[in-house]
C-alpha cells in the first residue's frame, strides 16, 4: 500500500497526524481562540475522518495533510457554521410588507427601546407609583385608547392570537355569524373557519360568497348566538355583483339584540392613509365609531410595529378576555412591548409620521427618489450580470402587502433584466436570481413576464451605497 501511495505524493492513513499533535500547532491556534475547543476538536475529528476514508481508498496528497490545510478547512467549516441563519436581506419584491421577509421594518426608536429592555431591568410588571405588581399591558393600553377611541386595550402574540382569544373567551361552545364573503384565509394556515373551530366556537355561516343581506344576519341570530363578526377580506377583493353589511349595520343588528359586533381588520390602520396619497382603508378608530365592540388587528402590517395583535373595544369585554388562560399563552414578551410603545408613540405627531415610521416612508417614497436611483444603478447590475442579460430602469408597481388592500398598486420604478441570448429565457434568468441570492447580503426580487424585476422602493438612499458596493464585480 506505502508503496502505491507515496511515489505519486499520496498519503497513507498511517501518514495521518494525530488529533494531539493538531491541536498543540501553532496553526490551529486562531480557530480555538475563535471557538473554542469544544468544537474545534469535533471538527478536527470529521476532518481526520475524512482523510483516513479517502486515505485507505486510495490516497490523499499530501499536502492535505498539513497543519496548516488542516487548520485551514476546519476555520471555514466553522465559520461557515457560524454564520447567523436569520440574515438581512434586500427586499426588492416590490412587496412593502413582505410577510417571509419579516414584515415591518421598525423606526430607531422602537430600535433604541428595544436594546434598552434587552440590557436593563425594567418595570414590565411592576407599577413604580406604588411598588406593587403590574400588568404589562399598562405599558400600552392608555395609547391604544387614544389612538383609537376605544375604553379598553390588550395586546398578544400577533393578530392570529388575538382572533383565537377573543372567540374563546367570548364565544367558547355557542355560535359566531359570519358572512361567507369573509371567511378568509390568510398565507400561512390562517383561516377563520378552522380558528372558529380551535377557539371551541360554532361558525354560523350567512350569506353568500358574494352577497350577504343585513337580513341574513338577522335570522342567523338565536339563543346560542355570542356575537356577530366581521372580517377584513385582507387578501382578496369581491368585486362584481356584490353586496356586503358594513360595520355599523352589522353593529346595530347585533346590538338590538343584545349582543356584541367584532371586527377582525387585519392590517389595522391608525390614520387615514389618503392624506399620505394612499388608498383608503377604515381606521380602527372609524370601526370602533361605527360600532364595533371590539376590534383585532396585526402590530406588524400596515401599524408599521413588531408583531403582536392588538385588542380593542369595549372595557367588559376586554376584561373577559384578560381573563381568560389563553391571555397568559399568548401574551407578549417584553421585547414586544418595548417595540410597540415607541411606534404608537409615532402616531401622536401625525404631520411627522410619513418620515419617521419606516413603513409609512417607504409606502411614500416619492418617485422622484425612486427613478434616478434606479438609473444610477442599472449600469452597475447590467456590469455585474455580464452581457448574456439586458438591464433596463423601468416603472413598476409596488405593493403595501400582508394583506392590506390586495388590489391597490403603488407607481414605483426598479430594474428589468431580461435574459438576451436565445431560447428560453427561465433557466437564465432562474440562475441569476440564485446568484443575487447567494451574495454576502442576498438581493431578492421576483421574476414574471420573462424578466427578473428589482423594485427599488425598499432601497433607502442611505442603504444604496452597500447595495452598489455588492455589485461592483461581476456575479458568479
Ligand atoms: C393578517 C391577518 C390575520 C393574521 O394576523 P397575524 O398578525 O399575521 O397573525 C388575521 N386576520 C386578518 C383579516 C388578517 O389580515
Amino acid at each position: 500500500m506505502a508503496d502505491q501511495t507515496s511515489g505519486a505524493g499520496l498519503a497513507a492513513a498511517s501518514d495521518i497526524p494525530s488529533l494531539d499533535r493538531l491541536l498543540n500547532a501553532e496553526a490551529l491556534r486562531p480557530a480555538l481562540a475563535t471557538h473554542g475547543r469544544t468544537q474545534v476538536v469535533a471538527a478536527l475529528r470529521r476532518d481526520l475522518e475524512a482523510l483516513r476514508k479517502r486515505a485507505l481508498d486510495g490516497g490523499v496528497p499530501r499536502h492535505e495533510l498539513d497543519a496548516a490545510a488542516v487548520a485551514a478547512r476546519t476555520s471555514a467549516a466553522l465559520d461557515e457554521a457560524a454564520q447567523p441563519r436569520l440574515r438581512a436581506v434586500y427586499n426588492l419584491t416590490g412587496t412593502v410588507l413582505h410577510t417571509n421577509l419579516g414584515r415591518a421594518l421598525l423606526p430607531d426608536e422602537a430600535v433604541a427601546s428595544v436594546l434598552r429592555a434587552l440590557t436593563t431591568p425594567a418595570n414590565l410588571e411592576f407599577d413604580l407609583d406604588t411598588g406593587g405588581r403590574g400588568d404589562r399591558d399598562d405599558l400600552i393600553d392608555d395609547l391604544l385608547c387614544e389612538l383609537t377611541g376605544a375604553e379598553a386595550a390588550t395586546v398578544v402574540n400577533n393578530n392570529a392570537a388575538a382572533v383565537l382569544l377573543m372567540l374563546n373567551a367570548l364565544a367558547d361552545r355557542r355560535e359566531v355569524v359570519v358572512s361567507r364573503g369573509e371567511l378568509v384565509e390568510i398565507g400561512g394556515a390562517f383561516r377563520i373557519p378552522d380558528i372558529m373551530k380551535r377557539a371551541g366556537a360554532k361558525l354560523v355561516e350567512v350569506g353568500t360568497t358574494n352577497r350577504t343581506h343585513a337580513a341574513d344576519y338577522e335570522n342567523a341570530i338565536g339563543p346560542r348566538t355570542a356575537m356577530l363578526m366581521k372580517v377584513h377580506c385582507s387578501n382578496y377583493a369581491v368585486t362584481g355583483f356584490t353586496k356586503s353589511v358594513g360595520v355599523a349595520d352589522v353593529a346595530a343588528l347585533a346590538h338590538a339584540r343584545g349582543l356584541p359586533a367584532t371586527v377582525d381588520l387585519g392590517s389595522g390602520t391608525l390614520v387615514d392613509l389618503t392624506q399620505f396619497g394612499l388608498p383608503k382603508e377604515d381606521t380602527v378608530r372609524e370601526t370602533i365609531a361605527a360600532g364595533a365592540d371590539l376590534v383585532t388587528f396585526s402590530g406588524d402590517k400596515l401599524l408599521g410595529g413588531p408583531q403582536a395583535g392588538l385588542l380593542v373595544g369595549r372595557a367588559d369585554l376586554i376584561r373577559k378576555i384578560k381573563k381568560n388562560p389563553l391571555k397568559r399563552a399568548l401574551r407578549v414578551g417584553k421585547l414586544t412591548l418595548a417595540a410597540l410603545e415607541p411606534v404608537l408613540q409615532l402616531y401622536r405627531a401625525p404631520e411627522f409620521l410619513a418620515q419617521r415610521l419606516t413603513t409609512l416612508r417607504l409606502l411614500t417614497r416619492p418617485m422622484r427618489d425612486i427613478q434616478p436611483q434606479a438609473e444610477r444603478l442599472r449600469g452597475m447590475l447590467a456590469h455585474a450580470v455580464g452581457r448574456s442579460y439586458a438591464v433596463e430602469a423601468v416603472p413598476m408597481f409596488s405593493q403595501i402587502g400582508s394583506g392590506a388592500l390586495p388590489i391597490d398598486q403603488l407607481p414605483s420604478y426598479g430594474l428589468a433584466v431580461r435574459y438576451a441570448g436565445s431560447g428560453r429565457p427561465g433557466r437564465h434568468l432562474d440562475r441569476l436570481e440564485t446568484l443575487l441570492r447567494r451574495l454576502p447580503v442576498p438581493v431578492i426580487g421576483r421574476i414574471a413576464d420573462d424578466a427578473l424585476w428589482l423594485d427599488l422602493r425598499c432601497l433607502e438612499d442611505r442603504d444604496e451605497a452597500a447595495f452598489a458596493a455588492q455589485l461592483a464585480e461581476p456575479l458568479a
